[in-house]
């Protein structure tokens, strides 16, 4: 029995230890997840990854998807890329 990393868990390390332990939009420390600057989650070329917190994470989505109607229903998991 075995457990895969999450892919998220996979690119933090060498994330971290290329860009820093922090959020790049506010600084913040906790709570950071992995986002994908090009919206693939299959491109985890260091230049494509970004340390975002939650709430960051979730406005780059939010902005992204705002360009059209935002009261569509929004999975926000299925954004997490
Ligand atoms: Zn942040």
């Amino acid at each position: 029995m075995s457990e895969q990393p999450t892919p998220s868990e996979r690119y933090r390390k060498p994330l971290q230890e290329a860009l820093g332990e922090r959020c790049e939009e506010c600084g913040q420390e906790n709570g950071l997840e992995i986002h994908h600057k090009d919206g693939d989650s299959s491109n985890s070329d260091l230049d494509n990854l970004e340390l975002l917190c939650g709430a960051c994470h979730n406005r780059e989505h939010y902005d992204t998807v705002s360009n059209n109607d935002a009261t569509n229903d929004i999975d926000i998991e299925s954004l997490r890329c």
